[in-house]
């Protein structure tokens, strides 16, 4: 072959279908992989870098999270929004990632300004799900598909009763879900509901507000509002209806075993079935001392819940863990665990939990973290073709991990917007070394790339045919 752009040596790699990393060099070329070497193979290259010690992992394309501005999550509003949380996930080892954009407006106007801001800021690749919530949106679904490459939906099923009025957003019903799965499935698309059945946790929120009116049960009373059965209700009756529809279904951070069984359940039924999880169910639950910190939606759950899904994840009936970040800072957890808003930040953890939490303590196969993180997101979320594997042809884009390196999660380390951690004082085993997005560094021994600032790009996507 001709010269590579850089050849990376000495480190062990985790290839398609395996289960371990193997020693192999990689030639970078043209922003791809250009060729899977034998250690030590004499190949002319630009640049030269030793890896020893070092796995070499498909770079994580994180599937779900939030950007915005300050306390708005519906989208970065300037390049700097994008600049600040890509230097999170690139330090995260995050090559790609899928945010849902909030708007009222129709998506074929929002779009093509919110690739623009994202691209004058963003140190790695990303794409954009829209969450759909009004007439506008669903006539437009076509032209997302089609115009944009935007082929997967969110909907809020827990929009009635004035619920989205927190976002600013109208409510829906059960016909127009259906209305959009098959607006979806015409398209080839797909539809990634968040499942709550809501008029259900209004009951319990009421009742259980009644009896504790300071929140002095925390997280166990959150929970207590929108416990299990709720989330797997809406996740039956969403499943149900996209089966109806012919729709493809992802289901979003998946919390509880009741859960994850609706879904397995909506699985063997026959429907098209993709099943996410996110690193803080995996890490923490009712049961943590983490205060408002932890509220998040869907709550925190039990230990056992936690424990169920770690063993999916070991038996591979997990598709996906997706960070579910959230950038707004301290001040939106304050006035107790009825007033703090929802969510945490995620993106610079959700390898390294993978890492520590599943392959150091648990025995999770690298092979496993790859498909999780990298291999079945990209391919369920239409980006199969060129990213989600180490292979020839494919584009380089590499998170470099050193698997025994230990270290301490402090909050002056948080790189996010969010300035705190869920994870502050947990000791790490595995840690990000190196990203590379289409063969460039975004994140190098462990620091800022800051030439890497507004080089990430704007992915079409087109999903897999069934
Ligand atoms: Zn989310």
């Amino acid at each position: 072959m001709p010269q590579a752009d850089l050849l990376l040596s000495g480190g062990r790699v985790v290839l398609p279908g395996a289960e371990d990393p193997v020693e192999a060099d990689l030639a970078l070329a043209g922003g791809r992989i250009a060729a899977i070497l034998a250690p030590g193979t004499a190949l002319p290259a630009a640049e030269r870098v030793a890896i020893p010690g070092l796995v070499v992992l498909p770079g994580v394309v994180d599937a779900h999270l939030h950007l915005g501005h300050g306390a708005d999550i519906s989208r970065p509003r300037t390049p700097s929004d994008a600049a600040q949380e890509t230097l999170a996930a690139a330090a995260g080892g995050i090559t790609c990632f899928i945010p849902y954009l909030l708007s009222t407006d129709a998506y074929e106007q929002v779009l093509p300004e919110v690739i623009a801001v994202t691209e004058a800021g963003a140190r790695i690749d990303f794409s954009y799900h829209p969450i759909v919530s009004t007439e506008a949106q669903l006539a437009g679904i076509a032209a997302c598909v089609r115009a944009f490459g935007a082929p997967s939906f969110k909907i809020f099923l827990n929009n009635r009763g004035g619920e989205g009025k927190r976002l600013g957003l109208p409510d829906i019903d059960d016909g127009f879900l259906f209305r959009l799965l098959e607006a979806a499935a015409a398209e080839g698309g797909l539809v990634c509901p968040h499942p709550e059945a809501i008029e259900i946790a209004f009951v319990l929120r009421d009742r259980v507000r009644r009896a504790d009116p300071q929140g002095a049960g925390g997280l166990a009373a959150w929970n207590a509002t929108r416990p299990p059965f709720v989330e797997a209700e809406a996740i039956r009756r969403a499943g149900y209806l996209a089966r109806i529809a012919g729709c493809p279904i992802y289901f979003v951070h998946t919390s509880s075993a009741e859960a994850l069984a609706a879904a397995e359940g909506e699985r063997v039924a026959g429907g098209r079935v993709f099943i996410e999880t996110c690193p803080h169910y995996l890490t923490h639950d009712v049961g943590s001392d983490v205060g408002t910190l932890g509220k998040i939606n869907p709550p925190l759950r039990e230990a056992a819940d936690r424990e169920a899904l770690w063993r999916a994840l070991l038996a591979g009936r997990i598709d996906t863990v997706g960070s579910d970040h959230v950038h707004r800072d301290l001040s939106a957890k304050e006035g107790g665990i009825w007033a703090a808003s929802p969510g945490c930040p995620g993106l610079e953890t959700l390898l390294p939990v993978l890492l520590s939490e599943g392959h150091a303590k648990r025995g999770l196969r690298l092979g496993a973290i790859a498909r999780l993180t990298a291999g079945n997101p990209a391919r369920i979320m239409g980006l199969g073709a060129a990213k989600g594997r180490i292979a020839p042809g494919m584009e380089a884009d590499l998170a470099i991990v050193d698997p025994a390196a230990r270290w301490r999660m402090e909050r002056s380390a948080v790189r996010s917007a969010a300035g705190w951690s869920l994870y502050e004082g947990w000791e790490f085993t595995g840690r990000v070394v190196h990203t590379l997005v289409r063969g460039r560094f975004v994140w190098r021994e462990g620091a800022e790339v800051p030439e890497a600032v507004g080089t990430g790009r704007y992915q079409r996507r087109r999903l897999p045919p069934p």
